[in-house]
């Protein structure tokens, strides 16, 4: 199966294979031929499975040709999102007369309002910021004949379902409306009873289980030895590029600023910080400029970033389902990646959690030469569900050795 066999557009095929892709993946190859077919679609892939290409492919041969409205909206949940699928749509079109535009918030609305102006076919918007200008009366959505909500279920826990219902309201009945969720709580359910008629269902890549690339490791650690032991992991790990993961912004923050004093190059992402240093973060982690990301769940989900060779989790995730978007940053198109996760007593029923929803226990590692507090969990067998203050004292069953260098 090659691109040439779906009824693409030409120059969307010439397109996509100037990016270097020549098969599609699975996702692309069943809902390809379904939108292409004017089908309605209901996709639970995740990030990281094609799935951008999977509706922007189909999408770009539909539009053809530059209209004179927007026909295309796509809401994203986060700016970084929306950046990359417009980048996507764009590589995708480059040899198409299409025009592609993007709004987020957390910018100046002077430039974007002038692209709005000179007209756009496929707008890529964050809610928020379609909403102010929809409120303004520069977006005008009559026209729109193709609408995708992606990353629903992100967006519901973002609190943007209110946003979403009243983008939607604005868009003519009639039209193909793409929808993607990685999961289907009830109130994204009867959204897309309202939202989707008669809907392909597409279920692919709902991937419980991280990529078989990646090495997972958890350390115990005593609370007050956390920074500690994440500082001696960077030293003894022959990292290329890693994502530190945290519970908070605040931590995200304190965690950065306490690597940079011990000059590592450090970059940090979180909701609370301006477009301008997200993007500039993003970017310099991205041509290697930062060594180390450190960032709160915003850049856990659907972020390409290429070559990320580690993930640490500071702090365990609160949802397994974050253990698997966080870990997925590494170990992308089939190259190797370390995630190594720390956790204390507290946490110890959270990581119980995502050994059971991924079904694999991961190996408890203690990291030679590092200077240990006594935590109870280095008996962790004997220490029931929800008790991880009890414990005995042994050492035994735990695997020593820093991982292997790279
Ligand atoms: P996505 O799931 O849309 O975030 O895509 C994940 C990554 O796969 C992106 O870097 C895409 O550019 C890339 N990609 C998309 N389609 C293909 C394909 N058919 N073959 C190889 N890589 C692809």
């Amino acid at each position: 199966m090659d691109f040439q066999n779906f009824g693409l557009h030409e120059a969307v095929v010439h397109g996509v294979q100037s990016m270097g892709y020549s098969e599609p993946t699975p996702i692309q190859a069943r809902a390809i031929p379904s939108v292409l077919g004017g089908r309605d679609l209901m996709g639970s892939a995740q990030t990281g499975t094609g799935k951008t290409a999977a509706f922007a492919l189909p999408l770009l041969s539909l539009l053809k040709s530059h209209g004179k409205k927007i026909r295309c909206l796509v809401l994203e949940p986060t700016r970084e999102l929306a950046a990359q699928v417009e980048i996507a749509f764009k590589d995708y079109a480059r040899f198409f007369d299409v025009e592609i535009g993007m709004i987020q918030g957390g910018v100046g609305f002077g430039a974007q309002k002038q692209m709005l102006q000179n007209g756009v076919d496929v707008l890529v918007a964050t809610p928020g910021r379609l909403l102010d200008f929809m409120e303004e009366g520069v977006v005008d959505l009559s026209g729109i004949e193709y609408l995708v909500l992606d990353e629903v279920d992100r967006m519901l826990d973002m609190g943007f379902l209110p946003q979403v219902r009243r983008v939607v309201e604005k868009c003519p009945k009639q039209r193909q409306t793409l929808f993607f969720s990685a999961t289907l709580p009830p109130e994204i359910e009867s959204l897309t009873k309202w939202v989707l008629k008669d809907p392909e269902i597409i279920s692919i890549g709902e991937r419980r289980s991280p990529a078989e690339t990646v090495t997972h490791a958890l350390y115990p650690v005593a609370k007050d030895q956390k920074f500690d032991l994440l500082l001696a992991l960077l030293e003894k790990t022959q990292y290329h590029s890693v994502i530190v993961f945290t519970a908070t912004k605040v931590m995200a923050d304190r965690v950065a600023a306490r690597l940079l004093d011990l000059k590592h190059p450090v970059a940090c992402m979180h909701a609370d910080r301006s477009q301008s240093e997200r993007s500039e973060a993003l970017e310099g982690f991205k041509t290697g400029k930062y060594e180390v990301l450190v960032a709160t769940d915003v850049a856990a989900r659907g972020l390409d970033i290429a070559s990320v060779s580690h993930v640490i989790n500071f702090d365990v995730p609160g949802h397994p389902e974050d253990y698997v978007h966080r870990i997925g940053r590494t170990g992308r198109a089939q190259q190797e990646g370390d995630a190594f996760t720390l956790f204390t007593a507290e946490e110890l029923d959270a990581v119980r959690a995502i050994e059971r929803y991924i079904n694999m226990s991961i190996p408890r590692q203690k990291l030679e030469g590092f200077n240990y507090l006594y935590t109870a969990l280095f008996n962790e067998s004997a220490i029931p569900q929800g008790g991880a203050a009890r414990g005995g004292r042994t050492l035994k069953g735990y695997s020593f050795g820093a991982r292997k260098k790279k």
